[in-house]
């Protein structure tokens, strides 16, 4: 049988991300073929204000007006009762079905089938469907999730916890069938996410491997047992529990004509709650590199920009983990409660911390890799200590000239530079002052400032 030819990249996943790469690319004006098939079991997952944001910003409208928010995001962790921000609620299976939706009506070719393999060949990539068919294109990209790429993780943690869903109906009491949710950690060890939609509840669990084998027989004993969790349940009966691997690790990016991508690539803990986020995120990552690969750069130095991207979100999403275990393990010895669980996390992936400090003297500007629009391309980068990849802009303002101008101690240069930002100024200011060691930038007074956003670019 013939291979189907599949335009210029061919995506394997249809999750977020590779449903952002799909139309990242395709907005490009790349040709690209994807296939997928919706998750085959029923979850909720909670997403961040930037994920919605993301996904708008993609045109995956369908996609994220599955969301059911904003909701106060409530977590009390290691004893501490907090609601730092908001969440919205994806039911997943409707959300995964509208992305392909969104594909579709974008113009962008959707095959819905089950893959049973997905190889570099020479120099194409080739994905075979159980039906038979075969389609190639000269660029393959492994999106099926962490499941697929496990056998290829490196650095993994050297713990793992699988995570155990319990499903049920949500007792049909206003307000108490409204939407809502809550994160805690467990007085025994481990941590739980609990939500509420749709006349369904759902509880995510992560538990110590000994506990977890005695819940899983006796689930109703077990959940009645833990009164915080049982008060946020009520009486309603388990309808359903089931338990999926949550390995956590990191992959190399590309093997031969295969890039990998989202979860494949690159699995964190599910505890940051930001899986859906690094999905998007990492797409962004990978469309600027797959189109200047098409446009003819070569392929080391995009691949050596997309790796070290990869890896330094991992690590860093992997300490911020690491101090959540230490908040709950200090908690834990505090009380006198179980410290297994958490002193087991502790320690991974080392000890550094995680924002190294960024002393002005240690600022420097050079050329690096940047994405400009939708490739890369050389840009003048400011490189800190924690943040040695660079960054090009802040606020979508370079930054570069702006440190040049205060290194030379050229304060009009500096203010010039801010004025011509215009109302981005705001933003930058905003950013420099979180480095109170750095020199004082000048005053400019016809800057509004407006809420903080999330505002540095790589
Ligand atoms: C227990 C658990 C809870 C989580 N909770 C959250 C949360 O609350 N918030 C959050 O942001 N993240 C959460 N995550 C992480 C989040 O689910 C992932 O990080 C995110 O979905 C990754 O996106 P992806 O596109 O890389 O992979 P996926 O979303 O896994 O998408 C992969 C796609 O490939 C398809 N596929 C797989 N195999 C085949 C095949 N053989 N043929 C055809 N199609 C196939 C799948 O059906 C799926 O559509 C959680 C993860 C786990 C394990």
């Amino acid at each position: 049988m013939h291979d189907e030819a599949a335009g210029e990249v061919l995506i394997a996943g249809g999750g977020p991300a590779g449903a952002a790469l799909a139309m990242l690319l395709h907005r490009a004006g790349r040709r690209v073929t994807l296939v997928g098939r919706a998750r085959d079991y029923r979850a909720i997952e909670g997403a961040s204000r930037r994920s919605l944001q993301a996904l708008a910003g993609l045109g995956l409208h369908r996609a994220a007006a599955c969301a059911v928010g904003p909701l106060p995001r409530r977590v009390t962790w290691g004893g501490e009762a907090r609601t730092p921000n908001a969440e919205w609620l994806l039911p997943r299976p409707a959300f995964d079905a509208a992305l392909l939706a969104d594909l579709r009506e974008a113009g962008i070719q959707v095959i819905e089938a089950r893959i049973t393999a997905l190889a570099s060949n020479g120099d194409r990539a080739r994905l075979t469907l159980a039906d038979g068919r075969v389609f190639s294109a000269p660029w393959g990209v492994e999106a099926r999730g962490r499941a697929t790429a496990r056998r290829h993780f490196r650095d993994a943690a050297p713990w793992s916890t699988p995570a155990w869903i319990l499903r049920g109906a949500a007792p049909n009491l206003t307000p108490d069938s409204t939407p809502a949710s809550a994160a805690l950690s467990l007085p025994g060890g481990g941590w739980a996410w609990w939500s509420r939609l749709s006349g369904q509840q759902y509880l995510q669990l992560a538990l110590p491997e000994a506990t977890l084998g005695q819940a899983r027989r006796t689930p109703d004993a077990w959940l009645a047992a833990q009164p915080e969790l049982a008060k946020l349940w009520g009486d309603a009966p388990i309808q359903h529990h089931y338990q999926r691997p949550s390995l956590l690790g990191r992959t190399r990016v590309r093997e031969g004509r295969l890039w990998r991508l989202g979860d494949a690539a690159m699995a964190i803990d599910p505890l940051s709650g930001q899986g859906i986020f690094n999905a998007l995120s990492s797409a962004h990552g990978l469309a600027p590199v797959l189109n200047s690969l098409l446009e003819g750069q070569p392929i080391a130095p995009l691949e050596r920009f997309h790796q070290r991207r990869q890896d330094a979100q991992y690590w860093r999403f992997a300490r911020a983990g690491r101090d959540f275990y230490r908040q709950a393990a200090y908690h834990a010895a505090m009380s006198g409660e179980p410290l297994s669980y958490w002193m087991a996390r502790c320690h991974w992936p080392d000890h550094q911390p995680l924002h190294r400090p960024e002393p002005w003297e240690c600022v420097r500007v050079a050329r690096g890799l940047a994405i400009v629009g939708t490739r890369l391309a050389k840009r003048e980068l400011v490189m800190t200590p924690d943040q040695p990849l660079g960054i090009q802009a802040v606020a979508g303002t370079p930054l570069a000239p702006l440190v040049r101008a205060m290194q030379a101690g050229d304060q009009d240069a500096a203010q010039a530079l801010l004025i011509a930002a215009g109302p981005a100024a705001a933003g930058v200011i905003r950013w420099w002052a979180d480095h109170p060691d750095w020199p004082t930038l000048p005053s400019v007074s016809s800057v509004a400032f407006t809420p903080s956003t999330d505002s540095a670019s790589q």
